[in-house]
């Protein structure tokens, strides 16, 4: 629904302006909301010269609670005696922690941690930043499954610094987890290295190889742990 504003240039002049709509979330919490703005409604030229407001409002939740911004921007030309304005993002936008099963976050808080933080670098379109990210997390899962497999500290400690790429290809039996970690390592070292190889992948496809290669380690870990603490009577 439209609403009708007097938006408070930084000369402190005011002017009236339609804007379409309030967020209908919070980008903090993530929860559809019904907010109401709290009366600082900003208005700048954008690079263009065009009309641009930022307006403050509050996530009405209680265990939220944070203030955020929405910013509007022209979408008639200049010199409108009303201008209107869309809303076009709302900020700041927190990414939510990417959820792993319980098997995961026991065998690997470097992983899960590693993890997400690219996926916060990717929500903040640092994709350069985050395909790294990801190739570090990547690593740590594939080792730590390794290590988690043997008692032997010796052969933990030769796991630690073999090349991922060989711990895959000498270590790791599961052919469903060495299948996707084969793949996700072709793709995080592309993510690292000056030239690409494989240009139809991106950084959407190595995530599902990582998620992909959790669930399979996830699979395997609990089916071992219920094989042992269940054994035939
Ligand atoms: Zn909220």
């Amino acid at each position: 629904m439209p609403h009708n504003i007097q938006a408070i240039s930084t000369d402190h002049s005011g002017l009236a302006c339609v804007i379409d709509k309030y967020p209908d979330f919070c980008p903090v919490c993530h929860t559809a909301v019904e907010v109401k703005p709290l009366g600082t409604m900003i208005l700048r030229k954008d690079a263009d010269e065009h009309d641009y407001v930022e307006m403050v409002f509050r996530c009405p939740r209680q265990d939220c609670d944070h203030f955020f911004i929405a910013r509007y921007k022209s979408i008639g030309g200049t010199g409108a005696p009303r201008p209107e304005l869309a809303l076009c993002d709302v900020v700041p936008r927190t990414p939510l922690d990417p959820q792993f099963p319980d098997t995961i976050e026991k065998m690997s808080p470097r992983f899960v941690r590693i993890y997400t933080q690219a996926s916060e670098a990717a929500s903040r379109q640092l994709d350069e930043i985050a395909g790294v990210g990801y190739r570090k997390a990547l690593e740590f899962l594939i080792k730590d499954y390794l290590i988690h497999s043997t008692d032997d500290e010796e052969q933990q400690d030769k796991y630690k610094q073999t090349a991922l790429a060989n711990c895959i290809k000498d270590h790791v039996s599961d052919p469903k987890v060495k299948l996707c970690a084969s793949r996700a390592v072709w793709l995080g070292n592309d993510e690292t290295h000056y030239e690409r190889k494989w240009n139809d992948q991106d950084l959407r496809d190595l995530k599902i190889l990582l998620q992909l290669a959790t669930n399979w380690i996830d699979s395997e870990l609990l089916t071992q742990h219920y094989g042992e603490t269940m054994p035939p009577k």
